[in-house]
């Protein structure tokens, strides 16, 4: 008979047997370099994995298929991207180089720490704000997209356009999932007449799944973009009216200017690249907090052997837990816009750091609070739940990977519609409090300063120095997280892609633990109970991850189970 032993007992003994055991990595590349013979597009909209998939077939290159992927977006997932907002690029080349362009949107230069901040100096409630012109940032996604273009664009630009130009024109089919979000974001989906008009019948009831929709406003601005190139969006008469219609819904002192649109500036950055066990992984630093958190939590868990803690097992549940409290403590003290504070990206990575912060993660209890690891004047900000992004994979043929999120931040965004595209609520990604315990804080408004993002596209490299995998999620705060998950999965627990995607997520801000509702999680909440976890509940996170694996068989891809998403083979 088997002796019956606590569940805490139990816990720690496996943990403890975990602890000793030696970290190895469980699949490392030893054979030839796959064949990849055809490219491969994962999005979160299969009509937009698709137009993805036309372009390669017409010879374009990742960077190529990433931009037609961004544009079909804006018109089949308007709830989730598009051309009203911005979004970041990672580059892989065939030969482990490794680019970033942030395509983030600024603020207004009028902006100030107190943009957030009602007569009372008191910061406004968060739906107000993101239902006003303050939460509108300049839209950089046309200007990323330019940017990438110019450096690596194969096809002609307005090629680019054309699978979008067509679906606006021709129409796509609104979906089930389409359509509850038309209902649950009817507020803002439906806050300008355009909007309405587009997505709503006569009494304001969301048009029914299977409704054949086209928005031709849309397809006339992706045309004279086609055309004009990113000039005829943010420059002469379309930068002065896209100012004149932000600065209107705006409080009159805080408004856009047509200088502030015409001097937006879509980025290069240094990669950030850090080690988990073999692997190279590499991502997007400032303004993102994407690569740090994603590098913190993998770090922070390396020496615990998780090929023997598998999903099933609420020991590896706990450490993840554990891992991601550090990780997000730094990140919220001192992730923000690297060109207005400093953001000390190198050390929040370093090896020993993260061994030193890793040595705080007990086998059996849980730590309840992190504080950050670094001593600085504690800058810090509070972040709401979003859910309005769209991450793509595309990788071509000669093995070149571009993994891009691209966002408006909420779903509809702003709610303000401008020429068929809906404007993001970006700046409400600002702390609204410009300070905390009389200390500035990092992610503070600022003129011109962009906010902080938690979108972690990232780039995987195997010993060998050949690309592993290429990932992504949407769904705000929990993004870094669904990455790291993924990236165990694969590397750990060596899952096929589309099993990996389907390993639950567990999110554990401050010292609560949020176990994803409906999973297998919920079952093991009395046993994370039992390691010290005392607020545990299950809730529908908003997950949505996609990724490409290069296998030694070629290129596999998935979409999120819990979305459309999809992969699509050239
Ligand atoms: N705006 C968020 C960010 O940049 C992402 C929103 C979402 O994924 O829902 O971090």
């Amino acid at each position: 008979m088997v002796p019956r032993i606590s569940l805490a007992a139990f816990l720690s003994l496996a943990l403890a047997a975990c602890a000793t055991a030696p970290a190895s990595p469980t699949v490392v590349p030893t054979a030839p370099p796959a064949i990849i013979s055809k490219g491969m597009v994962s999005a979160a909209d299969p009509r937009a994995a698709q137009a993805g998939v036309d372009v390669l077939r017409q010879g374009g290159n990742a960077t190529d298929a990433a931009i037609a992927v961004m544009l079909a977006l804006t018109v089949v997932e308007p709830q989730s991207s598009g051309i009203g907002g911005g979004g970041f690029y990672v580059r892989g080349g065939a030969d482990g180089s490794v680019e970033t362009i942030d395509g983030r949107e600024t603020a207004p230069s009028a902006a100030t720490p107190r943009w957030f901040l009602g007569p009372d100096g008191k910061p406004i409630p968060f739906k107000q704000a993101v239902a006003s012109g303050l939460s509108i940032g300049v839209p950089g996604n046309l200007a990323l997209a330019a940017e990438a273009h110019r450096r690596h664009g194969k096809l002609a630009w307005a090629r680019l356009f054309e699978p979008a130009i067509r679906l606006a024109r021709q129409g796509w089919t609104l979906s089930e999932r389409g359509r509850a979000f038309l209902v649950r974001s009817k507020a803002t989906a439906a806050r300008s007449k355009a909007g309405a008009a587009l997505f709503y019948d006569a009494k304001g009831e969301p048009l029914p799944a299977e409704t054949l929709l086209t928005n031709p406003a849309l397809a006339s601005t992706l045309e004279r973009i086609a055309k004009g190139g990113r000039k005829a969006f943010y420059e002469g008469e379309a930068g002065s009216q896209l100012a004149e219609i932000i600065a209107f819904d705006t409080q009159a002192s805080n408004g856009v200017t047509a200088r502030d649109i015409s001097a937006y500036q879509a980025k290069p950055r240094d990669p950030v690249c850090g080690t988990y066990r073999a692997y190279r992984v590499c991502g997007m630093g400032p303004p993102s907090s994407g690569a740090t958190t994603v590098l913190a939590t993998l770090g922070q868990l390396e020496r615990f052997d998780l090929s023997q803690l598998r999903a099933d097992n609420p020991a590896f549940w706990h450490l993840f837990a554990e891992s991601q409290r550090l990780a997000y403590a730094d990140r919220e003290r001192f992730l923000a816009d690297g060109d207005f504070v400093t953001v000390p990206v190198a050390k929040l990575i370093d090896r020993e750091y993260l061994t030193r912060r890793s040595a705080l993660i007990s086998l059996d209890s849980t730590m309840v609070k992190a504080e950050p690891g670094l001593e600085a004047p504690p800058p810090d900000g509070a972040e709401p739940p979003e859910n309005g992004t769209s991450h793509f994979v595309v990788i071509d043929s000669v093995g070149t990977a571009v993994s891009y999120t691209s966002t408006i931040e909420g779903p509809f965004g702003s709610g303000l519609m401008h020429e068929g595209f809906y404007l993001n609520n970006e700046l409400t990604d600002f702390s609204f409090e410009p300070e905390k315990g009389g200390a500035p804080v990092a992610n503070r408004v600022q003129g011109g300063k962009r906010p902080r993002s938690s979108m972690a596209p990232t780039l995987v490299y195997g010993p060998d120095g050949r690309l592993v995998l290429a990932i992504g999620a949407a769904g705000g705060q929990t993004i870094p997280v669904q990455v790291a998950r993924g990236i165990i999965a694969v590397i750990d627990w060596g899952l096929p892609v589309s099993e990996a995607l389907a390993v639950p997520v567990l999110f554990a801000p401050e010292d609560t633990v949020i176990v994803e509702k409906g999973s297998a999680l919920e079952s093991m909440i009395p046993a994370l109970q039992a390691l010290g976890h005392a607020k545990v509940a299950a809730f529908a996170l908003p997950l949505k991850t996609n990724v490409i694996v290069v296998t030694l068989g070629g290129l596999q891809g998935a979409g999120d189970p819990r979305s459309e998403g999809a992969a699509i083979s050239e």
